[in-house]
């Protein structure tokens, strides 16, 4: 049965400056390795260095999975020459014309993609036995999900269709490029999926019978580094333990109308 094990770890973490944007990246042993997300160019070398601490190659790569196009999950395809991207058809055909307001997919994303082998998918796809995606648009147009049936059970790596934890509670991820009917929808679909989900910016979780959440790893440190004001050789970090802010429903987003995912984006 295919394996599951988190190579670099999801957070959640906003500054005055920056969403840091550091998704899961999941790497799934089955007939093939597989990872789904891939980071971003921040993280480039980290991720080939967390492969290489697992004992794999870039080369030996033979699928990456793309839950959506966002620029945190999407921009080291590249490093990956013998994979298939595996990509659903409307998350790709919607970033050659991306909403106005949507600033977290690039329109170039489609040429980063150009001398590999992409698979567009729509529709429920068995990628191999114990492999499928299942369709959770709403956080963006053609969000996938990856269900993966382990020894331990049923796992669903979530992306940002599931984004955290408190996704459970609020049904709804933490923010929404699309449609928040269909985020709404695709939580549900997450949890009818799986009880044990790896979601885009948190830790692994399952949702206990009760509805409870138990967290599958410990919490992680944050190193945190470097030199702002080179006089001094110091700075400042604040670190806000406010509660989490909640669903942001982006404004490309709020003037969507229509009823499925199929609706056709608009700039
Ligand atoms: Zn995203």
């Amino acid at each position: 049965m295919p394996e599951l094990e988190i190579i670099m770890g999801g957070y959640s973490i906003n500054t005055d400056q920056t969403r840091l944007g550091l998704c899961t990246v999941t790497l799934i042993r089955g007939e093939v390795l597989s990872i789904v997300d891939v980071a971003h160019f921040g993280r480039r070398n980290l991720l080939v260095d967390a492969l290489d601490a697992h004992g794999i190659s870039t080369n030996d790569i033979g699928r990456v999975i793309l839950t959506h196009s966002h620029w945190d999950h999407s921009q080291n395809t590249d490093l990956f020459p013998n994979a298939e991207i595996v990509i659903h058809a409307d998350e790709l055909d919607y970033t050659r014309n991306p909403r106005a307001g949507d600033l977290a997919t690039a329109r170039y994303f489609a040429n980063t993609l150009l001398g590999q082998n992409v698979r567009e998918v729509s529709g429920e796809t068995e990628l191999e036995p114990g492999v499928r995606l299942i369709e959770t648009p709403g956080h963006t147009r053609g969000h996938v999900s990856v269900v993966v049936e382990t020894a331990a059970g049923t796992v669903c790596v979530g992306g940002d269709a599931m984004s955290d934890a408190g996704a459970v509670a609020r049904g709804t991820p933490a923010i929404i490029f699309w449609s928040e009917a269909d985020a709404r929808a695709s939580v549900q679909k997450i949890i009818a999926a799986a009880s044990t989900i790896y979601p885009g910016h948190d830790r692994p979780f399952r949702i206990d019978s009760d509805g409870a959440i138990t967290y599958l790893t410990e919490s992680p440190t944050l190193q945190v580094s470097g030199v702002l004001h080179y006089a001094s050789g110091a700075f400042t970090v604040d670190i806000g333990r406010a509660a989490h802010p909640g669903t942001t429903v982006m404004p490309s987003a709020l003037d969507y109308q229509g009823g499925g995912h199929n609706h056709p984006g608009h700039c």
